[in-house]
């Protein structure tokens, strides 16, 4: 990647990357209509000819690698690179996206299952040309996905700035980056990795562009209520120590509670109405000794944070990846990251 002087026209070269589990269903519809799109950004001048599709298979077990290699042998547009296992979505996209950091100019990240809509493509590299640094997709709407996702989802962005986790409301990981902002990510050791809330502290100039999502038009969802809890909970985990503030909060407010509720069994002592019933009691001692656990899994959770950050685990292992002859990718370290 060549510097770039301010006011000198921006290089063009673009990496979208996309993460595929088990995605046999909706590739070969995918590489078609992305084939298109980007013949179409090339013949308009908005991207160098030089431009890539890469989609990095997250340790599928179907057919999806046979797919992608088959797609690069007849394409050189579309390049793979195999994750030796199942990484999760969030560590897929930051293996493809530091892969090629120093291969491109600008990448864009999107599903591989074309729910995001691929003409916002146009304009994302149009604010990119334009000086922005890192561009959103932001959803216009929910009005494709079933009221269930829609409450589940509406109700992740409220908790989550609620949390102190600040995330960019309705956007997903459809976003365009430029390889400057690429190197700012780059810089974010942690292994715990949650795009949406760290994206935003690298700076650089921002911009958005807004589009409707699709359904997924084949196979399903990888994502089912279990996983979107366990993610929303890794995220607010990853970026905020409020939750252990609250507890904090939790643990005065109870411990107030108590001095209250002494000082008037003590009245009620001293003015003859001895304690009869246990009922109480027994409730205040369950209703505690959840709060504790409540507690002390909430510490726990940020403990296990710890623990895995100081093992320092790779984010993801590359097994394989296809790409052009010429293009020699940096040695990549033990943290998966690019040296
Ligand atoms: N994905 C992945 N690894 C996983 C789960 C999902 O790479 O462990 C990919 C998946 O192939 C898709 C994207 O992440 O391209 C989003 O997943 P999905 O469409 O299932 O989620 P949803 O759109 O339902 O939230
Ligand atoms: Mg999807």
């Amino acid at each position: 990647m060549t510097e770039k002087q301010p006011g000198r026209e921006r290089e063009k070269r673009l990496f979208l990357v996309l993460p595929c589990y088990n995605e046999e269903e909706v590739l070969p519809e995918t590489a078609r209509q992305l084939k298109d799109k980007m013949d179409a950004l090339a013949s308009r001048g908005l991207i160098a000819g030089e431009s890539r599709v890469v989609f990095v298979d997250d340790g599928s077990s179907d057919r999806t690698w046979e797919l992608i290699t088959a797609l690069h042998r007849e394409n050189p547009l579309f390049q793979g690179i195999r994750l030796a296992h199942n990484s999760g979505h969030q560590n897929a996209l930051v293996a493809g996206l530091f892969t090629v950091s120093a291969l491109c100019d600008m990448t864009v990240s999107m599903d591989a299952d074309l729910q995001d809509d691929i003409d916002a493509i146009d304009e994302m590299v149009e604010k990119y040309l334009a000086g922005a640094d890192i561009v959103y997709g932001v959803r216009k709407s929910r009005t494709s996905d079933t009221f269930f996702k829609r409450t589940t989802a509406e109700g992740f962005y409220r908790v989550m700035n609620h949390m102190g986790a600040g995330v960019v409301y309705n956007h997903a990981d459809f976003r365009l980056m430029s390889a400057k902002a690429l190197q700012g990510l780059m810089q974010f050791g942690e292994v715990n990795l949650f795009l949406r809330g760290i994206v935003p502290m690298i700076g650089y100039r921002t911009d958005t562009v807004s589009y409707d999502r699709r359904e997924r038009f084949a196979g399903k969802s990888k994502y089912p209520l279990s996983r979107m809890l366990h993610f929303a909970a890794q995220g607010i985990t990853s970026l905020s120590v409020r939750p252990i503030r609250m507890i904090t909060s939790l643990g005065f407010f109870i411990f107030f509670v108590s001095i209250v509720a002494i000082i008037y069994s003590l009245a009620r002592y001293f003015t003859g109405h001895t304690i009869t019933g246990w009922t109480t009691t027994v409730l205040s001692v369950w209703a505690i000794g959840g709060l504790m656990m409540i507690s002390l899994g909430v510490i726990g959770e940020y403990i296990g944070k710890i623990y895995l950050e100081s093992k320092g685990r790779p984010r993801y292992i590359i097994a394989d990846y296809l790409k052009d002859a010429q293009d020699m990718p940096d040695l990549i370290d033990r943290k998966g990251r690019i040296k």
